[in-house]
């Protein structure tokens, strides 16, 4: 079987190594020319990280990034509200990785290129259209043109194969070739500042805190590497968020961001553990991402071309879902292709078993988001202190809201050591 992959991504480049792990010849087009190091930080949660693992990638993906300890949230005092541990340090079999997307990105090009050959990445080969008959899908690429049109410094290049996988991020032409009508991009009404800073090591050196809610400013912060530079600091991850007004939304992961538009929010953020004024401000730049998705699909497979990832259902960046579910919709497809005979049947049964699941995900991060905790204790408390959290919430509340997520995505430890 010989399968064509349209985009380098996580979800694309995942998906080329557990088909070559089956055996299945795949080559994967990517529209960069380059892949450079983008984006910020990245949570690899149990469930990918036991995909990550059967392809042998647990060591790297420690090695290059930090194995998250615990999740704790605060209000926007800096008031403990609970805290829960992650990964192995939960029970679970597999870790809970943060690292710089880059990173990720780039351990799973180098073992595409160390396993599957040079070959197999062709960079700088924008995918334009796609069309298929009995035998082959085609796929047709733009190559060199860079943001030229076509016919001026362009060429276009054609490619078949059995199989034509879209993993071509939020903005998919292979979506829209399947689905032409309207499919616009929803603003959630929140955005979110985002960075990396040098700084010290705070709580456990390990945490991933959250801080306040969307109503006035909330702070999530993580490191994403073990290592200290000569000065004790660690590459820390942060994104600012709250409610902005409707607006129009681009979808763009490297739009910069200006300090003028959320640090007032942050301003009284100085917590014994973080100064999260000077914090942010000590970052080398910032991006601002207006978080958007689109509405689940009715079918993601037509015949001999399916979805994978942020291409079939793009969702806001909420509880590190996005990679997570790139790469068990890979998983999911490359094991079906390996298993039928017939790859219709495959693309089908793909569809039949992720499309539901991710739906779940994407409505749940709409509505019950994995920091509802926050929302709760917001709700209850208003924009104030409090005396005792145990006066404005049970810890069996705290805990229940905390499951409720776990179970909408997917990764709640029952379901893992059942499906294991
Ligand atoms: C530049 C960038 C920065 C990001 N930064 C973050 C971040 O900091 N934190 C975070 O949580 N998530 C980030 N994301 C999103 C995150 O990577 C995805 O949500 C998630 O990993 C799902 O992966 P994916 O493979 O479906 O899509 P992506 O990782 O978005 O990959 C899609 C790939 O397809 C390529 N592509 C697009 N159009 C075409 C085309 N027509 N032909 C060929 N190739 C095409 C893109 O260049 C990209 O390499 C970023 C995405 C991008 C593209």
């Amino acid at each position: 079987m010989s399968v064509i992959i349209v985009g380098a991504g996580i979800g694309g480049l995942t998906l080329a190594l557990r088909l070559h792990h089956h055996g299945i010849h795949c080559r994967i087009y990517e529209a960069v020319p380059r892949i450079e190091p983008l984006g910020v930080g990245i949570n690899v949660l149990p469930h990918a990280m036991r995909e990550l693992s059967a392809l042998g990638l647990q060591a790297a993906l420690l090695d290059a990034g930090i194995e998250t300890r615990e999740m704790s949230f605060y209000n926007r005092y800096g008031q403990f509200i609970h805290s829960e541990p992650r990964g192995c340090f939960a029970g679970y079999k597999w870790p809970q990785v943060s690292l710089h997307r880059g990173a990720l990105q780039r351990i799973l090009v180098d073992a595409v290129t160390e396993r599957l050959g040079e070959d197999a990445l062709i960079t700088g080969h924008r995918f334009v259209f796609g069309e298929q008959n009995p035998s082959y899908a085609i796929a047709c690429f733009e190559v060199g043109g860079g943001r030229s049109r076509i016919g001026e410094e362009g060429r276009i290049e054609e490619a078949a194969a059995e199989v034509l996988i879209g993993c071509d991020g939020i903005h998919s032409a292979v979506r829209k070739l399947l689905h032409p009508h309207p499919d616009p991009l929803n603003y959630s009404g929140i955005t979110m500042w985002r960075g990396v800073t040098r700084w010290q090591p705070f709580l456990s050196g390990a945490t991933m805190a959250y801080a306040g809610w969307l109503e006035t400013g909330k702070l999530i912060v993580y490191p994403i590497d073990d290592q200290r530079d000569s000065e004790g600091r660690q590459l820390i991850n942060w994104l600012v968020e709250f409610f902005v007004p409707p607006r129009d939304p681009s979808g763009d992961w490297s739009q910069p961001g200006r300090y003028e538009d959320f640090l007032p929010r942050c301003e009284d953020m100085r917590f014994d553990w973080l100064d999260v004024p000077a914090f942010v401000q000590a970052a080398d730049f910032v991006y601002e991402y207006p978080m958007v998705d689109r509405d689940p699909l009715p079918y993601w497979s037509d015949g001999r071309i399916t979805l994978l990832g942020d291409a079939a259902h793009p969702m806001y960046p909420r509880g590190s879902n996005g990679a997570g579910q790139a790469i068990l919709d890979a998983c999911a497809l490359a094991d079906e292709l390996a298993r039928q005979y017939d790859p219709l049947v495959a693309l089908q049964l793909y569809d039949d078993a992720r499309r539901p699941a991710t739906a779940q995900v994407v409505l749940a991060n709409r509505s019950h988001p994995p920091d509802a905790i926050l929302r709760e204790v917001y709700e209850r408390t208003g924009d104030k202190p409090f005396e005792r959290i145990d006066d404005v919430i049970t810890r069996f509340e705290l805990k229940a809201l905390s499951e409720q997520y776990k179970q909408a995505a997917g990764f709640d430890r029952r379901t893992l050591d059942a499906n294991n």
